[in-house]
């Protein structure tokens, strides 16, 4: 029943007037570098091997598609479905990412490895990567996160990553992102830069969204397995998007199988503070894509707030802004509070604490099930585990 024919981004990686590659000219050479690099690799067979064995052996896919039967009962409406990106190694989806581009570091022969964090999950990922494959790492991160963030400082360390302090600007994620694309610039020979979402400039939401495909190609085969149909419903929470996209791509012909990111509304939509980027948002250029941004009057990027710091980010990824202006994905957001409601929801009914960035999505819940039938079936992205939040959930209660 496929209906419409989804190929995006275009050949300058564009999807539709969002995305592209809004950089310097020193940048230009590298990016092109790297896309051809991917073009060539992301069919061949023996990077395919090795990395499907890398994901069987060490991140423990495939990740179970769980039905949830006491959350079911709870609504009394469609069946619902976990799909269990928490019991990945690291505990989130991340690693899916870096483990594929780690890979195509190694294919092209670079030995140095550089990321930027903000929370510093993705560069608690990254490191992880390096250990594993014996690669120098190299992590910017703001003098404000490392001091908020010290268990993930303390992570990296462990496994032997470099994490460097970006004194300039706020000191945080935005300051560790230029210093690490200065970085790039200089030692692009021996060093490649792993971004940790489906943003920043072609080819890199393009890259990042494949690698992430596995769950929904993972959950697409389960659900066929298990149910002999496809679902009614999709569910993922949106920080930059990846864990959403992830879910969603192997899914984008059917239009039958409606498909819902939730973004966070932080203390409201009405105040200032949320990261609402889809429902709030207009076109911009950051971090060298085009895409929907919060912004203020005179165009500049807002300062952004959430509960979790995975979804406190002004931007979105661009193929998210395509989708939404063509209507293919529904984007909606929640609350603080109402995702800290659906901790203690999911932790009741099932055994499972989620991370306060997938606590967005199982809050949405609420909303989509009166309006689902008990034939019908909705699975929601369960994108990491809750244990990294502990702090953050007992200082909010
Ligand atoms: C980082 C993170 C997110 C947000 O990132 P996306 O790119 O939007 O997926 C969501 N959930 C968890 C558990 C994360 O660590």
């Amino acid at each position: 029943m496929i209906k419409i024919t989804y190929q995006q981004p275009d050949t300058k990686g564009r999807f539709g007037r969002f995305g592209g590659k809004f950089v310097p000219e020193t940048l230009i050479t590298p990016l092109k570098q790297l896309e051809d690099a991917y073009i060539k690799l992301k069919d061949d067979k023996n990077f395919q091997e090795e990395l499907n064995n890398l994901h069987k052996e060490y991140t423990g896919r495939p990740t179970p598609l769980t039905l949830a039967e006491r959350l079911t009962d709870h609504f009394g409406k469609a069946k619902i479905y976990l799909k269990r990106e928490d019991l990945c190694h690291t505990g989130a989806h991340k690693i899916n990412n870096v483990l594929g581009q780690i890979l195509l570091a190694k294919y092209l022969g670079k030995k140095r490895i550089i990321a930027e964090t903000g929370a510093g999950q993705h560069g608690a990922a990254t490191a992880t990567a390096c250990a594993k494959f014996g690669l120098q790492c190299v992590v910017y991160m703001g003098e404000t996160d490392i001091e908020r963030q010290k268990p993930n400082v303390l992570r990296m360390k462990l496994m032997g990553a470099e994490v460097i302090p970006v004194k300039s600007g706020s000191r945080t994620l935005k300051d560790a992102t230029n210093e690490a694309i200065r970085d790039w610039v200089t030692n692009v020979e021996d060093t490649h830069y792993i971004i940790g979402s489906v943003v920043g400039p072609h080819p890199y939401p393009m890259i990042v969204r494949d690698f992430q495909s596995v769950i929904g190609k993972e959950t697409l085969n389960q659900i066929l397995h298990k149910e002999n149909r496809l679902p009614d419903y999709l569910l993922a929470c949106v920080g930059g998007g990846s864990n959403a996209i992830g879910l969603f791509f192997p899914f984008i012909n059917y239009d039958e199988v409606r498909k819902i990111g939730i973004e966070a509304a932080g203390k409201g939509l009405d105040s200032e503070e949320h990261c609402a980027t889809l429902t709030k948002g207009r076109d911009g250029i950051f971090q060298g894509m085009k895409t929907y941004l919060l912004q203020d009057n005179f165009g500049q990027v807002r300062k952004v707030y959430s509960i979790s710091a995975g979804l406190d980010y002004p931007g979105v990824g661009p193929e998210h802004s395509f989708l939404k202006e063509e209507n293919l994905v529904k984007y909606y957001s929640i609350t603080d509070d109402l995702a800290i409601e659906a901790v203690k929801l999911l932790s009741r009914t099932e055994g499972i604490i989620p991370a306060l960035e997938t606590a967005h999505a199982i809050a949405y819940l609420n909303y989509l099930m009166p309006n689902t039938s008990q034939n019908q079936i909705v699975i929601v992205n369960l994108s990491g585990r809750g244990d990294k939040d502990l702090n953050t959930i007992m200082e909010y209660l």
